[in-house]
Formats: structure tokens, C-alpha cells, sequence
């Protein structure tokens, strides 16, 4: 049975979408059949993997508000193991409409019980927030991966985001655990990342993967070109410590 990742931290800029992104293709590229769902009304991961947002016929918002198959909002990405379904800027409203509906917190999860076991990873890249597009996707979700980024405040809203995973895990899914917490962003230079990391060890122990992803220009570059790092630089630092963190979290399953 396939693994669903939901790649969360309800603070923006920490690196969700690049991982999200660059960690799929990754995965998909070692031969791993890899689905990416875009649940950030931003859209970002779609953008990044080439897909023009401003002209979808329908994509994850239809899957959540209108009853749309799953299946029928995927699209092929440039890389052949890969697969997305795609956001626009009409998941925005999302959030909101949801409120409405019954067994609201469930809709990812139900969607995703006919096409779960095509794939061997499924990550959901969430929204700079803890809403029910959030709690969807911890919701379908059986691990989370928490970027977090090596800079001031890192750890701030950390334990907010625990309390939401351990309600959720008490409440809505007992399957879910933390499947592993990233440092992103890391720049070895400076005593603050490396004081960052002492710290982020410090709290989740064991949880902390051993790749740390550092600041790498090509990998902020990839995005306006819509391709993951492995094909828009394969041979950067960026894509090679996306590789390595493919393997570790193909290790770790
Ligand atoms: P989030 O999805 O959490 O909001 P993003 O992945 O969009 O965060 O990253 C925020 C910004 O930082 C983007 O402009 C992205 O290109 C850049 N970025 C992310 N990771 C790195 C990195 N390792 N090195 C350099 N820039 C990065
Ligand atoms: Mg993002």
C-alpha cells in the first residue's frame, strides 16, 4: 500500500513547496510511482512542475467542492514517474466552502481511496496555514514531513503545529505520525543555522533526517523555468541533496 505524505508548517517561506516539489520528482525519478497534490490555493508546486494554473479545466478545488474523480484532475508532469494534481487560484475558496459540508475533514481521504494504491508515494503540499485544507490533507494523510528553516524563529508556531498533529491523531487519524523533520534553508557559515539545528535536534531527536538541505540559488531559480531541480540543474548541490533525501526517506519506509 502506498504512503501519503502531507509536507507541512503553517509558516510560509520554509521551503514546502521546494521540497514538495523536488522531493517527488526525486522520489519518482529512483522508479518509485510518486503522485504530487497541490493544496495550496498559491499553486506553486503546479507552477514549479510546469503546469499553467491560469488555464486548468479543473483541478483540486473540483475534487474537494464539486465531487470530481481524483483521476480526472491528474496530469503527467516532464517527469515519467510523476503525477500532479494540480491547484488554482479557485482552491482559495476552499477553505470557506468547506466549512459547509458534512464529514468536512474526510473529503481528501474519501477522494483518495480509489486511486491510493496506483501510487507508492503520495505527498500533499500544504498551505501556510492550519485550515481544512490542512487538516484534509493530515487527515489522509499517515506521515508528515515538517520543513523547518534555519533561520530566527525557526521553532516559533512548532508546538501549535505538534498540538494540531496530536489532535488530529486523537480525534480524526490515528495513523499519523511524523514521518520526518527537514532543515532547510542551512547555511553551515553562520553559528545561527548551525545554533537552529542544535535546537530543532534538541526537540524532535530522532525525527531530524540527517540530509539537511543548505541555500542553494538553483533551486530558488528552477521554479520560473517550471522544472524540479533534477532536470533544471541536475548536476547542483540542490539536486544532489534532493537525491540524497529520496534515498533516506525510501530507507526509512
Ligand atoms: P513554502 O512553500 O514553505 O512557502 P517555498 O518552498 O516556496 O516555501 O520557499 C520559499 C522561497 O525560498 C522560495 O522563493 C524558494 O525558491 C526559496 N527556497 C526554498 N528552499 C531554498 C533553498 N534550499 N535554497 C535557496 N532558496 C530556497
Ligand atoms: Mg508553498
Amino acid at each position: 500500500m502506498g504512503k501519503i505524505i502531507a509536507i507541512t508548517n503553517q509558516k510560509g517561506g520554509v521551503g514546502k513547496t521546494t521540497t514538495s516539489v523536488n522531493l517527488s520528482a526525486c522520489i519518482a525519478k529512483l522508479g518509485k510511482k510518486v503522485l504530487l497534490i497541490d493544496m495550496d490555493p498559491q499553486g506553486n508546486a503546479s507552477s514549479g512542475l510546469g503546469i499553467d494554473k491560469d488555464n486548468l479545466d479543473s483541478c483540486i478545488y473540483d475534487v474537494l467542492i464539486n465531487d470530481m474523480a481524483v483521476e480526472d484532475v491528474i496530469v503527467p508532469t516532464a517527469i515519467k514517474k510523476l503525477k500532479i494534481a494540480p491547484a488554482s487560484i479557485d482552491l482559495a475558496g476552499a477553505s470557506v466552502e468547506l466549512v459547509g459540508l458534512s464529514k468536512r475533514e474526510y473529503i481528501l481521504k474519501k477522494a483518495l481511496k480509489s486511486i491510493k494504491d496506483e501510487f507508492d508515494y503520495i505527498f500533499i503540499d500544504c498551505p501556510p496555514s492550519l485550515d481544512l485544507l490542512t487538516l484534509n490533507a493530515l487527515v489522509a494523510a499517515n506521515g508528515v514531513l515538517i520543513p523547518i528553516q534555519s533561520e530566527f524563529y525557526a521553532l516559533e508556531g512548532v508546538s501549535q503545529l505538534m498540538n494540531t498533529i496530536n489532535l488530529v491523531k486523537k480525534s480524526l487519524n490515528e495513523k499519523l505520525d511524523v514521518e520526518g523533520v527537514l532543515l532547510t534553508m542551512f547555511d553551515g557559515r553562520t553559528n545561527l543555522s548551525i545554533q537552529v539545528a542544535d535546537e530543532v535536534k534538541k526537540y524532535f531527536t530522532t525525527k531530524v533526517y540527517k540530509t539537511i538541505i543548505p541555500r542553494n540559488v538553483r533551486l530558488s531559480e528552477a521554479p520560473s523555468y517550471g522544472e524540479p531541480i533534477i532536470i533544471y540543474d541536475p548536476k547542483s548541490k540542490g539536486a544532489e541533496v534532493y537525491m540524497k533525501l529520496a534515498k533516506e526517506v525510501l530507507k526509512n519506509a
